[in-house]
């Protein structure tokens, strides 16, 4: 037999992840020699050896690589011949040029839990145990590639056991870069009214004590600061809602065991399963009994509470479970609502002073701040709702190739998208681009990826909405480096970012429902019920809800009493009817005020909003006339619904328009006949569902085509996503979803950088 060399060339997620060491057990294991680095390309090595034991060599990489790495490409040559004396694991090597994607922060693994819980160990109990299996990641690096001196953990120097393991290729923690220990590591301490008050495992009891006694607590975690307080004090969490001026949000909770949550919520396998994944984000779950209590807290008016596992150490130990010790604790980004979550020390004494009784910090930087990632689950699959910590900065691979651009999404649940080649680095979850932070987040974020993934801009995308701060980014951008601009309409993105993520690669055009709130329409109005033949290259608005009077518009967004009476006035109907909830809720005047804006269109801009619709139901049932924060009424309208109602409302296709009057004048009048408002609201879900498809097939009878792309933030419903799934299939219909990316506004950024990729550089 004959000896060989090739080398290797490995694309993916391969670093922070134990690829190398794994490398390196193999190559001892077949007997070769060689090396293996990471680079800014990946992860490259070059073996020599028996030609058969590098072939079951690179058998066994490609079969059993590391848990957490994700190959993209595994590219292998033959290289000359020549010989080293043994297998080493080199420095690592920049190329200018090149990327690699970063690995997201990873939940705490299996063996460092039990290495928590041992006392024989010498982390027992440490908050930052972690290993190449587990840890922070993209939170902590800098620069790549993944090393040490590029993290925030740089600044901690190896103490004799720690770089014993470091740099032993036979160590779980070989190469794993925040390795750290009670000698040498970062620690924890607690803190009240600007005064340090106890160190390691004492501040943690300190903290333990105060949340025991109601306080509310900011703990500093993976990607940011938490507040934090029991789940079950109703003083606690109102005194929370106050201070972050947050009247009906639901908060996130933390629970240290899958047993506690099944108290709660009906946990299914799936749901089991994400909860433990080493992404660990936080669950939408369906309620028990018990959740329902709990939900009257925590997330008023739901039908699901939000909970995920203790994913870092430090959470662990904060939730451990004692009797007298709160079970569910709310574990809500630490900001003021809709400012990005804070993340340095300085920052979180200013600006969460006023919110939290006591602090429980750490020395350990955070290079990037990023919110936890929130999942429902469709089809026992994630869906999306935000996409942030374990999954960003991870990119999508596309089947088309993009050159080198930058979509800057849009405005609300905002991420950007930098695109090159088949990957797509969406964003974290950026939040709502409606003050100063958020936009210094924004723009802070996009250097970072710029400068972690190596991608130059040489176009810019954006939204159409000529106001939107990420408009206006894209623009100033475009103009002082002398990049073309392409402006994409919001609810195409929606379309082409559900193809996108679907690997459509063909030049077709699709049926798209693009569902949602608020979007600029290409001829200057507000858009959100649209039903569109949409491809990569364009669009055709084909349906479109009948444009209403939104009167005073953001006032009507805030206040869905206002789009009611604007409904009621568009059907033909009295809305000022004694025996309707909403011009009653608004009180005598501003419904005057209302009708005469609806009458004049002063100040009463139209809209085919969808969302709005949702609104006016909500606020004609008397569920819910004025809203707090995003699709809170469309939410509480899901959660009215009686899942065993089988009626529905008619909205005649006339034309190009959907008209949603005869749906509002049966609504009034099954409310009036006295049908429960469970039932109603089922009705109101239910006319969408018959529109969906009355719609795809009229399209399909014209057109042939029977791909149907599901796009935009009123998918956000569960109630729809699950029947509109099985009702398309059982006619015939090929329906796209959403699976990496939220069906909200999130997704816009990639929809963008689709749209602006096959309008300039289609190859
Ligand atoms: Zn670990
Ligand atoms: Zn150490
Ligand atoms: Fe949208």
């Amino acid at each position: 037999m004959a000896a060989k060399n090739v080398t290797a060339h490995i694309l993916g997620i391969v670093q922070g992840v134990g690829f190398r060491p794994t490398v390196y057990l193999y190559a001892e294991k077949h007997h070769l020699s060689g090396w293996v680095l990471n680079s800014s390309r990946g992860v490259e090595l070059e073996v020599h050896g028996e030609a058969s034991d590098v072939d079951a060599f690179l058998d066994e990489l490609r079969n059993f690589p590391p848990p957490q790495a994700k190959i993209d490409r595994f590219l292998v040559a033959d290289a000359p011949y020549r010989l080293f004396s043994g297998f080493e694991i080199r420095e690592s090597e920049n190329h200018v040029d090149d990327f690699l994607p970063v690995s997201a922060d990873l939940a705490i693994c299996d063996d460092c839990k039990r290495e928590l819980a041992d006392p024989h160990d010498r982390r027992y109990r440490y908050p930052f145990i972690n290993c190449t299996h587990c840890g922070p990641r993209f939170s902590i690096i800098r620069e790549i590639p993944y090393d040490r001196p590029n993290t925030t953990m740089a600044e901690f120097t190896l103490c004799a056991d720690c770089a014993g393991e470091y740099h032993n290729p036979a160590d779980r923690r070989f190469h794993a870069q925040p390795v750290a220990c009670p000698a040498c590591g970062p620690e924890i301490w607690s803190e009240q009214a600007g005064q340090v008050t106890a160190h390691a495992e004492a501040a943690l009891q300190q903290a333990r004590a105060w949340l025991k006694a109601g306080k509310i607590l900011a703990v500093k975690g993976l990607g940011g600061f938490h507040l934090c307080c029991d789940a079950h004090s109703i003083n606690a969490v109102q005194t929370l809602r106050q201070r972050k001026q947050r009247s009906a949000k639901p908060f996130a909770l933390m629970a240290p065991s899958l047993q506690v949550i099944d108290r709660y919520a009906r946990l299914t396998q799936a749901a089991s399963e994400l909860l433990n994944s080493p992404q660990a984000p936080v669950v939408l779950l369906e309620l028990t009994e018990a959740g329902r209590e709990l939900a009257a807290i925590v997330a008023p008016g739901q039908v699901r509470l939000g909970f995920m596992l203790p994913y870092t150490p430090l959470h662990i130990l904060l939730t451990e479970a004692e009797p007298a010790f709160p079970d569910v604790l709310v574990m809500t980004s630490a900001n003021l609502s809709e400012e990005p979550i804070a993340y340095t020390n300085s920052e979180a004494r200013e600006r969460l002073s006023t919110l939290a009784d006591a602090f429980l910090l750490h020395n350990r930087p955070i290079n990037m701040r990023i919110d936890d990632s929130v999942v429902a689950l469709l089809r026992e699959k994630p869906y999306f709702f935000r996409r942030a910590r374990g999954f960003a900065p991870s990119p999508l691979v596309t089947s088309f190739q993009s050159e080198p651009l930058l979509a800057t999404g849009t405005q609300l649940k905002n991420t950007f998208c930098l695109s090159r080649g088949p990957y797509h680095f969406v964003s974290h979850y950026i939040g709502d681009l409606e003050n100063q932070e958020t936009l210094t987040a924004f723009e802070q974020a996009i250097c970072h990826y710029e400068s972690l993934f190596r991608v130059q801009p040489k176009l810019i995308a954006c939204d159409l909405h000529p106001d939107y701060m990420a408009t206006r980014y894209a623009v100033s951008r475009a103009t002082s480096q002398g990049l073309p601009l392409v402006a994409v309409q919001h609810h195409h993105a929606h379309i082409a970012a559900c193809l996108a993520e679907n690997n459509w690669d063909s030049a077709e055009p699709v049926i798209g429902l693009a569902f949602d709130g608020t979007g600029y329409g290409s001829d200057g109005t507000i858009w959100g019920g649209e039903v569109l033949l949409a491809g990569y290259h364009g669009f055709e608005r084909r349906f479109h809800l009948l444009p209403a009077r939104l009167p005073g518009g953001d006032l009507a967004v805030r206040k869905p009493a206002r789009t009611a009476l604007s409904y009621l006035s568009l059907a033909g109907l009295d809305p000022l009817e004694a025996d309707l909830p909403s011009a009653s809720y608004l009180g005598k005047e501003e419904a005057q005020a209302v009708i005469h804006q609806v009458q004049s269109g002063f100040n009463a801009p139209l809209t085919s909003s969808l969302g709005r619709l949702f609104d006016a139901a909500a606020s004609l049932l008397g569920i819910c006339h004025e809203v707090s924060f995003e699709a809170q009424a469309a939410a509480a309208l899901e959660a009215a619904a009686d899942p065993t109602e089988a009626g529905f409302y008619e909205i005649p296709l006339d034309g190009e328009v959907m008209d949603p009057r005869p749906l509002v004048i049966a609504l009034v009048a099954d409310r009036r006949a006295g049908l429960s408002l469970t039932r109603i609201a089922a009705r109101f879900h239910n006319s969408l569902i018959q529109l969906s498809l009355n719609a795809a097939r009229q399209l399909r009878a014209e057109t042939g085509i029977r791909h149907v792309a599901i796009s935009g933030g009123v998918w956000q419903n569960l109630y729809l996503m699950n029947r509109i799934l099985p009702y398309l299939e059982a006619d015939g219909f090929i329906p796209l979803f959403h699976q990496q990316l939220p069906p909200n506004d999130g997704c816009i950024s990639l929809g963008q950088s689709a749209v602006a990729a096959h309008s300039i550089f289609t190859k």
